[in-house]
C-alpha cells in the first residue's frame, strides 16, 4: 500500500501502459487516479475495466494548452491535491525515411510526445508547489537513448523528453517535485503492433523476432513491467531521486 493517501493523473490512461499502470497504482492504495486520453469511449472502456470508484475519466488531447489545464484543473478540483502527475500519452508517427517525413506528420508526434510534457509540467507544478510537492514520471522510451532508422520524430522527440526531465527537476525540486524518465523497450502492446507492421506490413512476427533477439532477457516488455517502474517513481521509496533516467529494457541499451 505503498500509494496510501495519494492522488494521481495518468495521461494516455486508455493505452496498454497508462491502464496497467492504473491497475497497480489502485492495488498499491492510491486514493483517486484521473485517467486522461483523447477518446471519451476508450477511457469508459478502461474504467469499466479497472472497475473501481477510485478512478475517475477526462477526455483530453495532451498538445492542447486548453486540454492540459482542463485536466489538471480537472484532477485538483476532485482530489484537491497532486501528488504524482504520469505524463504518458504518446504517439508513434509513421516509419518512413526522414527524407519523406511531412512536416505535419513531424509536428503531430512533436506536439504530442514532447510539448504535451511540457504542458503537463506547466500546468501541474503550480498544483503541487502549493500542497508540498509529488512525483511527475515521463515515458520516454529507448528511443530516447539510440537513434532508430525511419523514424525521426519519434526518436528526437523521445530524446527531448530527457532534456525536459532535466529542466523539470532542477526547477521543481525547491518544491520537493521530483521529475524522472522511465525508458522501456519494446512493449507487447498496440504501439508496437503498429510499428511491426509498419516496418513490414503483413510480416510483424517477423520484426518482433529481430527485436527480441536484440533483447538479452529475450522477449518483449509487458506493460505490467514498465508499470512496476512506475510504481517506485509515484512513491515516497524513491523520494531522494529525481533527473534520473530509468531504462527498463531487459538489457536491450546493455
Ligand atoms: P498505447 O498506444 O497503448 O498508449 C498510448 C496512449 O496515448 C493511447 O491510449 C493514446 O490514445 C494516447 N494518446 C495519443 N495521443 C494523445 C493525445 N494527443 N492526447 C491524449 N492521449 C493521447 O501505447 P503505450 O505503449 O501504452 O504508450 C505509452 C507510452 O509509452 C508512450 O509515450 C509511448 O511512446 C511509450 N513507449 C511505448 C513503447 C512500446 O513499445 N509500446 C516503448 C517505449 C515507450
Amino acid at each position: 500500500m505503498i500509494l496510501k493517501g495519494k492522488y494521481g493523473i495518468i495521461t494516455g490512461g486508455a493505452g496498454g501502459i497508462g491502464k496497467a499502470s492504473a491497475a497497480l497504482f489502485l492495488s498499491e492504495g492510491i486514493e483517486g487516479v484521473l485517467l486522461v486520453d483523447l477518446k471519451q469511449e476508450d477511457l469508459e472502456a478502461a474504467k469499466a475495466e479497472l472497475n473501481d470508484k477510485r478512478v475517475f475519466i477526462y477526455s483530453a488531447d495532451v498538445s492542447k494548452a486548453a486540454d492540459v489545464k482542463g485536466y489538471t484543473e480537472k484532477a485538483s478540483d476532485i482530489f484537491g491535491k497532486i501528488d504524482i502527475v504520469f505524463l504518458n500519452a504518446g504517439t508513434e508517427g509513421v516509419v518512413k525515411p526522414l527524407t519523406e517525413y511531412s512536416e505535419e506528420e513531424y509536428d503531430l508526434v512533436m506536439n504530442v510526445n514532447v510539448k504535451g510534457v511540457w504542458m503537463g509540467m506547466k500546468y501541474a507544478f503550480p498544483f503541487m508547489e502549493k500542497t508540498g510537492g509529488g512525483s511527475i514520471i515521463i515515458t520516454s522510451s529507448v528511443a530516447g537513448l539510440t537513434g532508430t532508422a525511419k523514424m525521426i520524430a519519434y526518436t528526437t522527440s523521445k530524446h527531448a523528453t530527457i532534456g525536459a526531465m532535466r529542466v523539470g527537476a532542477k526547477e521543481g525540486a525547491p518544491f520537493n517535485i521530483r521529475v524522472n524518465t522511465i525508458h522501456p523497450s519494446p512493449v507487447d502492446n498496440r504501439m508496437m503492433r503498429s510499428l511491426e507492421d509498419q516496418f513490414a506490413p503483413g510480416a510483424g512476427s517477423e520484426v518482433k523476432k529481430g527485436f527480441e533477439s536484440m533483447i538479452p532477457l529475450g522477449r518483449y516488455a509487458v506493460n505490467e513491467d514498465i508499470a512496476e517502474m512506475a510504481l517506485f517513481l509515484a512513491s515516497d521509496k524513491s523520494k531522494f531521486i529525481t533527473g534520473a533516467m530509468h531504462v527498463v529494457d531487459g538489457g536491450f541499451s546493455a
